[in-house]
This record gives structure tokens, C-alpha cells and sequence, in this order.
């Protein structure tokens, strides 16, 4: 068994990327810290800036939440109500009573009732769900964000996430995201500031924390998260991380490094905002819009 690096008890993990053991204890402090580090490295806010944290009720999001918090940020959370049955409703509960533990504003957008709730863009479209649910939610974060005041949203996106996302986007040599993903997108045309936090942890770290800390967030999967291509690209990305140990890492921070400054673009695309909803968005009527548009013509039928 390891021992931790900075007071030799009984360490509760060893982060081979980072060559590094630590107890309970000092794994908390260390996630707090890193969290700092990577907020100032990539000058994702200041302490005068109002952060809106996406809260999903999974563990990434609410620990983001209580870290940002914990470090004095002034930090508030968002919670988007898919309209998932069940699931939606459960962790909705969980995400109002970490809210009221942690003493911080929560604002819930409600869309269950609406027409661009999860199941039925689902049953209507032929796009995957996930693939749906992120626009529909990156599209409501922004909103939000600029309805209620807050100059930058959070979200729990962990390392697992990022790699596993860069990797499909490599295999198919998809040039516009590879210019496009990076921890800090910066505001523009009607589009907030967002910022990814937790890029640098692993899900493993993250978990581990929420757990120390005893957080209470929803374990049960999303129904429509079988689907997702992203998990088999997570598995794919772990095997060789058991094998090369600090692959993982390397290969979301080499990215950063030497391919993102290759593939980013500083030409916009011309931004307008939509003929609806008055959204920025590439076209005439942004996406959400259309898939509402879409929807209506087929009840009108
Ligand atoms: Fe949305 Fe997919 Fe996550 Fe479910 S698993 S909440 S559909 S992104
Ligand atoms: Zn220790
Ligand atoms: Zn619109």
C-alpha cells in the first residue's frame, strides 16, 4: 500500500500521471488547489465575476459546485429540467437539497412541459439523444446566463470527457472541433464565457473527491445514456491508460499544447441572431428553433 507523499499515512490514491500518492486529507486539499491552479492558468474568472455552474445532480457537477464555492468564487447553479420522467425528477430533488445544504442560489429551468423536452425531440428526430440534449442545453445555459446576470457558465466536464471526445475527434479528423476545444471558450456575439474546471482531473479523481466530501449526488444512469458513443470511447481510452499509465493526460494536455494552436480559427463565423428566439446563432433560425419548428409542424399534421 502507498503512502502519502506529505504525511506517510495510509494514501486512499496514486495518480500515476502525476506521480503522486495522497491520504484523504491531503487528496482534498490537493483537488481544491488544482482546481485554483487551473482556474488562473487559464484565466477562466476572477473572484468579481458571477459563475453560473451547469448542475446536472451527477458527481462532476455538484463537486464542481462545492469546490468553486469552498475557494470563494461567487457561484450559483443551473439546473435544466429535461423532462427525462423519473429521472429528471430525481435528480432534480438531489440538486435542490445540495443547493439548500451548501446555502447557495439554485435556478431550475423547467422544460418538461415544453416542447423541447428530451423524450420528444428524441421520438421525433433521428439524432441521437445525447447529441440533442447538448444543444438543448447549451442553448438554455447561455440563455440563463444572460437573463439572470452572470458573466460565465461552469461546467463539470471532466478529463474522461474531454479525451474521450478529442479522441472521436480525431478519428474522424473533424478539423472545426479540433480548433474549437479548449477549457475556455471566450464570450462573444451574444454567447457567455464557458469554462471547463475540471479538464485536468480524471473521473476517478473527481469521484473519489465526491465521495470524501460526502456528496449526495444521483448514481442511477440517464435512460438515453446507453446510446452514447462517448462511453465506449471512455472504455476504449481507460484500456490503454492500464497499459500506459498517464496516456490519458498526455494526450488532452499535448493537444492543448501543439494541435489546438494549429486548428483554432480566429475568423468567426458571422453570427445573427435568430429570427425566433433572438439567440446568436450561424444561420437564420438557430437550431433549437428548428427542431421546435420541426416538432410543431408535426402536431399540426
Ligand atoms: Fe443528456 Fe445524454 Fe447526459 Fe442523458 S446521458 S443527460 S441524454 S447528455
Ligand atoms: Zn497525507
Ligand atoms: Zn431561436
Amino acid at each position: 500500500m502507498k503512502k502519502c507523499r506529505i504525511c506517510g499515512k495510509r494514501a486512499v490514491i496514486y495518480m500515476p500521471h502525476h506521480r503522486l500518492a495522497l491520504c484523504r486529507e491531503h487528496f482534498v486539499e490537493w483537488f481544491e488547489r488544482y482546481t485554483a491552479r487551473t482556474i488562473k492558468e487559464f484565466k477562466m474568472f476572477t473572484e468579481d465575476e458571477r459563475v453560473l455552474v451547469a448542475v446536472s445532480g451527477g458527481k462532476d457537477s455538484l463537486a464542481l459546485w462545492k469546490v468553486l464555492r469552498k475557494l470563494g468564487y461567487r457561484a450559483d447553479g443551473l439546473y435544466i429540467h429535461l423532462g427525462i420522467g423519473e429521472y429528471s425528477e430525481r435528480s432534480k430533488e438531489k440538486v435542490e437539497k445540495f443547493a439548500r445544504e451548501l446555502g447557495a442560489r439554485l435556478i431550475v429551468k423547467d422544460l418538461s412541459k415544453e416542447l423541447d423536452r428530451l423524450p420528444e425531440l428524441v421520438k421525433h428526430t433521428s439524432r441521437e439523444a445525447c447529441s440533442l440534449c447538448g444543444v438543448v442545453k447549451r442553448y438554455n445555459f447561455n440563455k440563463v446566463a444572460k437573463e439572470e446576470g452572470y458573466e460565465v457558465v461552469a461546467t463539470g466536464h471532466n478529463l474522461d470527457d474531454e479525451a474521450s471526445s478529442l479522441l472521436a475527434s480525431v478519428l474522424n479528423w473533424n478539423e472545426k472541433y479540433l480548433g474549437r476545444k479548449y477549457p475556455v471558450l471566450k464570450e462573444e456575439g451574444g454567447f457567455v464565457r464557458k469554462v471547463k474546471p475540471f479538464c485536468k482531473f480524471t473521473e476517478k479523481e473527481t469521484a473519489l473527491y465526491a465521495l470524501l466530501e460526502g456528496i449526495d449526488f444521483i448514481e442511477e444512469e440517464c435512460p438515453f445514456a446507453e446510446d452514447a458513443t462517448s462511453i465506449f470511447y471512455k472504455q476504449v481510452l481507460n484500456q490503454i491508460e492500464e497499459r500506459f499509465p498517464g496516456t490519458k493526460l498526455r494526450f488532452y494536455l499535448e493537444y492543448l499544447r501543439k494541435v489546438y494552436p494549429r486548428f483554432r480559427t480566429d475568423d468567426k463565423a458571422e453570427l445573427k441572431s435568430c429570427k425566433v428566439c433572438g439567440e446568436p446563432t450561424a444561420g437564420e433560425v438557430c437550431p433549437v428553433c428548428r427542431l421546435k419548428e420541426k416538432l410543431s409542424a408535426r402536431e399540426a399534421l
